[in-house]
């Protein structure tokens, strides 16, 4: 996959994209990541990204010369009418807090694309003509207002490098985290693997099994595998009840997810 993310702060990225399952995916060619500098895309001798806003108002908005110039400065990028219809493994994205949500199922629809192209925005935001004419879609990262799209961009560049194939080493373990769902499980259900099937993960222990006295629950150390699998299917649903109900309603229960739940009302209703 090849990904240019377009922003007035190119050395943001020194760091966020150095380090890890990004960093070795890059260095053996999986991502490709190029930065560029919409100052580099100006023409005048200030070098000016921003203007004042039509219609009066506070704050300064980017305009669009620059991120358009320096899009088409590729010579390989699809139409939009192309990438919105699908018909070529493309995405023009706009990093924007009045964008669709972020969550792993766009993650997942994003990783098997070839391109990716990640617009960031500062100031008051980006000319409109940019989510009009040029990106295909505008993605936001949650319900919050950040200060530009650079933290958006290496969230998106994060979550959609470890979604392809080759890029983590045990490739079970980005099945079986939070937020996975399983078309193939949709049957009868997550009940004979510990994947998450739409639930938060499952909670994590390691060495030592005492630690300052605290230990770590005993049925992962008595080697008892159905146990052990209950015993996480329990505490994922536990702790989604807890943290985030709203994804109950979602997931497809199976007769023993009921059970689970009910002993775990009962026993926080005591
Ligand atoms: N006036 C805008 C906020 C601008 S913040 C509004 O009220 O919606 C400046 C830039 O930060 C935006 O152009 C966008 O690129 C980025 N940004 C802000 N919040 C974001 C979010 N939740 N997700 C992704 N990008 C965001």
């Amino acid at each position: 996959m090849r990904v240019d993310i377009l922003t007035i702060f190119p050395d943001f990225f020194r760091g966020p994209l150095d380090y890890g399952i990004v960093r070795r995916a890059r260095e053996t060619g999986l991502v490709e990541v190029n930065i560029h500098d919409l100052r580099n895309f100006t023409k005048d001798k200030h070098r000016t990204v921003d203007d004042r806003p039509f219609g009066g108002g506070e704050g300064m908005v980017l305009k669009p010369e620059p991120i358009f110039d320096c899009l088409e400065s590729f010579g390989d990028v699809a139409p939009r009418e192309a990438r919105v219809s699908g018909s070529v493994k493309q995405s023009v994205i706009l990093l924007s807090a009045q964008g669709r949500t972020l969550d792993q199922s766009l993650a997942a629809e994003l990783s098997g694309l070839e391109r990716i192209v990640l617009i960031c925005g500062r100031y008051e935001g980006v000319d409109e003509r940019v989510s009009q004419h040029l990106a295909d879609r505008e993605i936001s990262i949650g319900d919050y207002v950040l200060s530009g799209g650079e933290l958006g961009a290496a969230v998106i560049v994060d979550t959609v490098t470890r979604l392809i194939p080759g890029a983590v080493g045990n490739e079970a373990s980005t099945r079986q985290e939070s937020f996975t769902e399983h078309a193939e499980l949709a049957g009868d259900g997550p009940s004979s693997t510990c994947v998450s099937g739409g639930l938060l993960d499952y909670p994590h222990y390691t060495r030592p099994a005492d630690f300052r006295g605290i230990a770590v629950p005993e049925v992962l150390v008595n080697g008892n595998h159905e146990q052990i699998r209950r015993w996480r299917r329990k505490t994922a649903l536990a702790k989604t009840l807890r943290n985030r109900p709203d994804l109950l309603e979602r997931v497809a229960l199976t007769e023993e997810d009921r059970e689970l739940l009910d002993e775990i009302k009962e026993v926080s209703s005591r």
